[in-house]
């Protein structure tokens, strides 16, 4: 296969990505070089195009991918070419049909976890993991609030929190989007572009609010989030489809009960081997038991990667979207 990646000079809108032919990576000694079977389209590839996030320029894009080992640097002792293996933090670059990735980033996939399931459900996956069992470990008969609830993170998280014995209160922006997060465990919908969110959980919890509220909206929810808390509850920011959270007045989390915050990224958590390796493996476990399966509402060429942005960034897509080279 020749080799092409996706490459940005300047940041900017979705013109700004290039389909460039290059030279197929060769390994650095702590690296493999990794055929991509398909690769992850999310949300924070947005954030770096645009320039919400910094990146050295010029750069490929993407951190997320699966395929096979096509080469290992001098170093690498766990891996060897013709291994299956998927990764999704790491240098930018998985925007791309062969990539070098550093080997601390990359795990063996499972057999019964196939090539597009795992680069649709890599970093989304990770990312439940954490926010459901560590930023806020969801118990059995929890309510919890999780916003976008119909999107890549979101379907993955209703099924999990559903397993979990949790009950989720998920937000989207159309009926059809609800009959997707019902379909994949929501135990009600509210359309957070109708009705007012605070008033429909309150009414759902009976006055008490949720003890958590995922909200990945960023600017245009914060406020509403808030008002859903119960007294000592968890707000965790972690996104910002609709703008990043600015100018956060702390007096408002005293009038909301004592109320805490967290913006917490998957780099946090799977922020060592052996950290990085327990959260696959978690993540693997609910995958392959099918408690949680990982919609692929999308797929489009490698080469198309600006108008998969485009889908992603006017709320045209559900659950996850892959490229395939
Ligand atoms: P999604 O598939 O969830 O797409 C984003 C969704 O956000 C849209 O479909 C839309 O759903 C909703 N949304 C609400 N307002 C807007 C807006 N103004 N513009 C665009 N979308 C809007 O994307 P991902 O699954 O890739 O990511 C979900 C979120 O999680 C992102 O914010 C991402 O940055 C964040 N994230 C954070 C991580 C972390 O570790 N901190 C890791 C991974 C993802 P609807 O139409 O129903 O409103």
């Amino acid at each position: 296969m020749s080799s092409h990646r996706i490459q940005f000079q300047q940041t900017g809108g979705p013109d700004v990505l290039e389909y460039v032919a290059v030279d197929k990576p060769m390994p650095g000694a702590e690296e493999v070089v990794i055929e991509n079977h398909a690769i992850g389209l999310n949300f924070i590839d947005i954030y770096f195009r645009s320039g919400l996030y910094p990146a050295e320029l010029p750069s490929g894009l993407g951190t997320e991918g699966a395929g096979i080992v096509v080469a290992v640097g001098d170093e690498v002792t766990d891996f060897a070419e013709g291994d299956r293996v998927a990764y999704a933090q790491g240098p930018l670059g998985a925007y791309a049909t062969h990539v070098a990735m550093p080997a601390r980033s990359v795990i063996a996939l499972p057999e019964a976890i196939d090539f597009e399931t795992a680069a649709a459900g890599m970093l989304k996956g990770l990312t439940v993991q954490y926010l459901l069992r560590q930023t806020y470990a969801v118990g059995e008969d929890d309510t919890i609030v999780f916003h976008a609830a119909a999107g890549g993170v979101g379907s993955i998280a209703c099924q999990w929190a559903k397993a979990l014995g949790a009950h989720v209160i998920g937000t989207v922006s159309s009926p059809e989007k609800a009959d997707i997060a019902r379909k994949n465990g929501a135990w009600q919908l509210i359309d957070y572009t109708k009705e007012s969110v605070p008033e429909r959980v309150m009414d759902l919890t009976h006055g008490a609010g949720v003890p958590v509220v995922y909200d990945s909206v960023g600017r245009d929810t914060w406020a509403d989030s808030l008002k859903c808390l119960q007294k000592r509850g968890l707000m965790v920011s972690f996104g910002n489809a609709s703008g990043p959270v600015e100018g956060v007045n702390l007096v408002e989390l005293n009038r909301g009960g004592s109320l805490f915050v967290t913006r917490p990224s998957l780099g946090g958590y799977a922020d060592t081997r052996p950290r990085f390796e327990m959260m696959c493996a978690d993540l693997f476990a609910v995958l392959e038991s099918g408690d949680v399966q990982v919609p692929i509402g999308q797929r489009f060429d490698l080469a198309d990667a600006g108008a998969a942005q485009t889908a992603l960034a006017e709320r045209r897509t559900t659950g996850s979207t892959i490229l395939l080279p």
